[in-house]
């Protein structure tokens, strides 16, 4: 299955490289794989449960799920609250979830940072505890095979200067290639929060590299919010032969295009999948009359 394919994407009359990680596998695809790597490649009986906490429709939660399905390791998240129409008729990411075993725990939104925090404390030998969003130091294993995967690739097709593309919710994904990769550029922009925000996620990782570079847009945009501008871009990849998923790619192609020219070089984009979310993203497009 390793190393994942790159492919050449023409788009609006620039060549770009797209590294397809997304291919890896339909719902643990992308970065998810990447983060959860070390734990793929562990014996089943190196462990018995998986804990996690986050949101219920989360991409990170979903790649947990299957991969304790397929280990026979039980799944025990963690999530505030859950709404009782959403509980009566479970959707996406959730759904498919709770198909796969997950073990969904709710607690009450002014214990939850108690209740996480207490999960830390107490984690025997067989239980492997993820941070939300897989914003985990487990994610190094995988991303240093991803950034490995890249340097022979470029040595084999001998481009001189390559700057790396991926989006960032929790910045682990990016975090972890700027440590790895220090020689090259890392262009990420913060699609969950502020550029603030981004950082004080990934200083919980420890210190970030100075190739690291946060650009933005200049609109704001709101997370897992439908946008004209998201579907067009994401519209016109797909016509160019490689679709992006639409909660995370949009914006980075988005800041990305509005800063090209600070860089000069070759470009590779790592898909960070997430396409498997796509079929409910569209359902809302379609409703809002955005598509
Ligand atoms: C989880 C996810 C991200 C964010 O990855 P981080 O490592 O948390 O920054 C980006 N894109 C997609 C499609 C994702 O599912």
């Amino acid at each position: 299955m390793l190393p994942s394919s790159v492919t050449k994407l023409s788009f609006r009359g620039r060549d770009f490289y797209i590294k397809r990680d997304e291919l890896l596998h339909y719902e643990l695809s992308g970065n998810k794989f990447r983060k959860l790597y070390a734990l793929i490649q562990a014996p089943s009986s190196q462990y018995s449960k998986i804990i996690s906490y986050g949101g219920t429709q989360s991409n990170a939660m979903l790649a947990i799920a299957y991969l304790a399905n397929i280990k026979g390791w039980k799944f025990d998240y963690y999530s505030k609250p859950i709404a009782l129409h959403v509980k009566n008729n479970p959707q996406g990411n959730y759904k498919k979830a709770l198909g796969l075993g997950m073990n969904s725990i709710e607690v009450a939104h002014n214990e939850f940072e108690k209740i996480v925090s207490g999960l830390f404390l107490h984690v025997n030998a067989h239980e492997v505890l993820i941070a939300q969003g897989g914003a985990d130091k487990i994610a190094q294993k995988g991303i240093s095979v991803l950034a490995d995967e890249i340097c022979l690739w470029q040595e084999e097709k001998k481009i001189e200067k390559l700057h790396i593309i991926t989006p960032s919710g929790t910045g682990t994904t990016a975090y972890y290639l700027a440590k790895c990769m220090p020689t090259y550029k890392i262009i990420t922009t913060p699609v969950v929060g502020e550029s603030e925000y981004l950082r004080t996620e990934m200083k919980a990782l420890g210190e970030i590299s100075e190739n690291l570079h946060v650009i933005n847009t200049e609109k704001k945009y709101r997370f897992a919010k439908p946008y004209k501008e998201y579907y067009q871009i994401y519209q016109e990849l797909k016509e160019s032969g490689v679709e992006f998923d639409l909660l995370y790619a949009p914006k980075m192609w988005l800041a990305f295009l509005e800063n090209i020219e600070q860089f000069d070089g070759d470009f590779l984009y790592v898909h960070s999948g997430g396409v498997s979310g796509n079929e409910t993203m569209l359902q809302r497009y379609k409703f809002k009359g955005m598509r």
